[in-house]
């Protein structure tokens, strides 16, 4: 590797210290999507302290905000998120289910590793420029509410990203790959159903019923999936039931719909059927609905430019060297799984190269799978990320690193037990240095970026970016 690369990343190494107890300590204060007010004081703090400028109150998000360094072209942004989930609360490295706080927050999602490694990235290209007297600029994005909240959606309907000529990011999970799948477009809509409160046995003549209205409506839109492309989603939780009295009309019910599909359009379109449904379902209840959205993420654009460059990174640097505990730590937890997640398995089978399934191979049976995968072929995800928005204004790659046992689902209390360990903190020092790596190969050779914008512009057919997010739509803070 090159001595220029080489001293970056070593910075990296230089500020584990500090880059692992932060990690810690946003695991220790998990805050829900748009809450993360700890988070956001602790970065903006952090990135004043180590030479970053920090602009806070992106897009009008009390959470959202940047820490940028240098001058000038090009523009390297690399994306954090550090919000955690509703009800996963767990104790760090205990092996069974067992809160902190019952019914609290946890991170399930690892994103206290996600966010500190882009820092750690940015921290290592801005050694970089500093080192060589480079021009150029490299941006920290502190992105909050990635878990349902779409907060990179609303900073990219506010121009938070204009001006990034490409962007990194990564996320924990079971293995090392360069992100491959894309991601699906999605509205977010709550029902308000209002209906007309009466005794259910006295005069249930004068009643109407929000409830009635909401479970006819789920009724109508189970009828539609019928009638939908075969990859569209339709999910749906009841969020207010109008009480727990039978002997009253239910005076108000709620639902909320989070669509899916691979492209806005198609969304588009599913959402005014589902609206239309809603709307039956009030008339023949002879109910009001009141129509909601709440947020959208755009499906996103893969680059297979950038996705080069980190699969390159990603096999140049030595991957995390897991010691006997991490992986005795990874046998007690593979130990508590009834079923393990299959997404190795998946890669593995797509594998057609000899080359590349003996590479497979020689993972399949690890305890933590620390070996680069190749790169996949490209392919449809079904799950959405707001980073779909942000990849059609800039170029955008991703890899994923090995932060938890092999065969630990995302979103489990496993994950969560496992944030805080040290598996855990070597995969966010490996995907921070493959990022920074990434980008410096970007910084040094210039006609990568332009292929990768030249890419970019190819398969968004020249659109720019417009936002699903409707103008007067606000981020939902429950
Ligand atoms: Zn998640
Ligand atoms: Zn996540």
């Amino acid at each position: 590797m090159e001595l220029k690369k080489q001293s970056a990343l070593e910075n990296i190494d230089a500020c584990k210290e500090l880059l692992e107890s932060m990690s810690d300590a946003l695991w220790d204060h998990p805050e829900t999507g748009y809450h993360e007010h700890f988070a956001a004081r602790l970065y903006c703090r952090m990135l004043e302290k180590l030479g970053f400028q920090v602009e806070q109150g992106l897009a009008g998000i009390e959470t959202a905000f940047s820490g940028t360094y240098g001058s000038g072209k090009p523009v390297i942004g690399f994306l954090g998120e550090f919000d955690a989930l509703p009800g996963l609360s767990q104790q760090a490295n205990v092996t069974r289910m067992c809160p902190v706080t019952e019914g609290g927050p946890g991170h399930g999602c690892g994103h206290n590793l996600l966010g500190v490694g882009a820092l750690a990235a940015a921290l290592g290209v801005k050694k970089y420029l500093e080192d060589n007297k480079l021009p150029g600029t490299v941006k920290f994005f502190g992105c909050p509410a990635e878990e349902g909240g779409s907060g990179k959606g609303f900073m990219a309907r506010d121009g938070v990203f204009d001006g990034v000529d490409a962007a990194f990011c990564w996320h924990p999970g079971e293995v090392n790959s360069v992100a491959t799948e894309s991601t699906m477009a999605n509205y977010q809509i709550c029902y308000h159903f209002h209906g007309v409160a009466s005794h259910a046995a006295m005069t249930p003549e004068l009643g109407r019923s929000a409830l009635d209205a909401l479970e006819l409506m789920n009724t109508g839109v189970q009828y539609l999936r019928e009638h939908v492309p075969t990859d569209t989603r339709i999910h749906y939780a009841i969020t207010n039931s109008g009480g727990n009295a039978p002997g009253t009309v239910q005076a108000y019910a709620e639902g909320l719909y989070l669509l899916r599909a691979r492209q806005l359009p198609q969304v588009k379109e599913l959402y005014r059927r589902v609206n239309n449904i809603a709307q039956g379902a009030a008339l023949m209840t002879e109910t009001t609905v009141d129509i909601e959205f709440i947020k959208a993420c755009s499906n996103s654009i893969i680059n297979t430019e950038l996705n080069h460059v980190m699969q390159r990174n990603l096999e140049q640097i030595p991957p995390q060297a897991f010691d006997d505990a991490d992986l005795e730590q990874a046998r007690q937890f593979r130990a508590t799984l009834t079923k393990t997640s299959t997404y190795f398995d998946a890669l593995a089978a797509e594998a057609t190269d000899p080359e590349d399934q003996k590479r497979f191979q020689a993972d399949m049976d690890s305890l933590i799978h620390a070996v680069p995968l190749p790169l996949a072929r490209e392919r449809q995800g079904f799950v959405s990320s707001d980073v779909g928005d942000v990849s059609w204004n800039c170029p955008v790659a991703q890899i994923n690193a090995a932060t938890m046992p092999a065969g630990v689902a995302m979103h489990s209390w496993q994950m969560v037990a496992v944030g805080k360990s040290s598996m855990a903190k070597k995969g966010m020092l490996y995907a921070a240095k493959v990022m920074a790596g990434s980008a410096i190969d970007v910084l040094e050779n210039q006609d990568i970026l332009r292929r990768a914008q030249e890419e970019l512009y190819r398969r968004t057919g020249g659109r720019k970016y417009d936002s699903p997010i409707p103008d007067d739509v606000k981020p939902h803070i429950s």
